[in-house]
């Protein structure tokens, strides 16, 4: 696979930026959902246990959107680096197609799945 060109890392970084503010969005919003829920605001006992359940749900789709934050945070400031794109494991280009879809990846698809 090839290094990746500038004007793939430009469309690149444009997808992290876009990437980022849904991210964000989608974080806020799940940090309303999952504000503790107050044990007098007039909900049933099953209706209550429901909503913790959902708020456990929520918890773990916020820390894996926290995490993924993080990562494509840490892809936007190695894009101008000679490391961006390369595979940390085999030192191979992870290629433009890995790349584009998850920009957040240091491995390639096959160091990726010997995990
Ligand atoms: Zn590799």
């Amino acid at each position: 696979m090839s290094t990746l060109t500038n004007i793939e890392k430009a469309q690149i970084q444009e997808k992290i930026e876009s990437d980022l503010v849904a991210l964000k969005e989608q974080i806020s919003a799940l940090e309303e959902k999952v504000k503790p829920i107050s044990p007098d605001c007039g909900l049933g006992r099953l209706t209550r246990l429901e909503a913790m359940g959902e708020q456990h749900v929520n918890n773990k789709i916020l820390d894996e959107a926290r995490v993924r934050l993080t990562r494509l945070t840490n892809a936007l400031r190695r894009i101008d680096k000679p490391m961006f794109g390369i595979c940390i494991e085999c030192e191979e280009n992870i290629g433009v197609g890995r790349m584009s879809i998850r920009p957040e990846s240091v491995r390639c698809v096959a160091c990726a799945n010997t995990l």
